[in-house]
């Protein structure tokens, strides 16, 4: 089973997409996780990606999906039960090349589940977040404040907020969101994939709806 779970940024993706892997035993490929790898190690892709990512803009579409075409070419036969693709396509042109992926890699997404969620609560919990420096846990400062201001619960590292969190850069990437990632509900709709999730409510019911479509598979 091959999912797409698609949602503005701080929908839920990433948060629902662990408890799949660790129910269903699939794989989830986080492009912003690729990106932000490629970023600490320094390579060609991460050095360009973060001079857009740090602004909350896309990265280009030609070396996205020459990443994500690469990743998922070596990876093919390591994704156990399948896999989630959590924040990839993000435009309509990555969402025809990733049909050409599927052609010629031999694999076919069978869902493409949508995390609808209210414009004013993603500002809140995005620019709210903070992230440990050391191990990379996160925290929300009215959601999930660590018990010590600044200091992070599991490993005492210190928290910081990412540069694509700062109030400027969340505005960026929610207007991205609108321009360029929103269109692909109507795609997905009338291609009849698409499932739309209410985002608004807890992370179990959020969860439990998921479960559902899936389960319907
Ligand atoms: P995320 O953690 O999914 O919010 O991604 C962090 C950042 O990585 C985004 O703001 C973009 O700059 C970049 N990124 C992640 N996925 C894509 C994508 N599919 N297309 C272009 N840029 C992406």
């Amino acid at each position: 089973m091959n999912i797409i779970l698609m949602g503005p940024p701080g929908a839920g993706k990433g948060t629902q997409a662990a408890k799949l892997v660790k129910e269903f035993g699939l794989t989830q490929i986080s492009t912003g996780d690729l990106f932000r790898k490629a970023h600490r190690e320094q390579t060609s892709i991460g050095v360009i990606s973060d001079y857009f990512s740090k602004f909350g803009r896309l990265v280009p579409d030609d070396f996205t999906n020459e990443m994500v075409y690469d990743y998922l070419k070596e990876n093919m036969n390591n994704f156990g039960n399948g896999f989630i693709l959590d924040g990839y396509p993000r435009t309509i042109l990555q969402a025809r090349e990733l049909e050409y992926f599927e052609e010629s890699l031999g694999f076919k997404i069978d869902a493409v589940i949508n995390l609808d969620v209210d414009f004013d609560v993603l500002k809140k919990r995005l620019s709210g977040r903070r992230t440990c420096k050391n191990c990379g846990a996160t925290f929300h400062i009215m959601y999930k404040p660590p018990k010590v201001e600044g200091v992070c619960d599991n490993c005492g590292g210190e928290l910081y907020q990412r540069e694509d969190e700062t109030e400027a850069a969340v505005k960026v990437r929610l207007s991205t969101y609108e321009g360029q990632t929103r269109p692909l509900i109507d795609y997905y709709k009338m291609k009849g994939m698409l499932t739309n999730i209410n985002g608004d409510q807890s992370m179990d019911d959020v969860y439990s709806d998921i479960k559902k479509c899936l389960e319907a598979l």
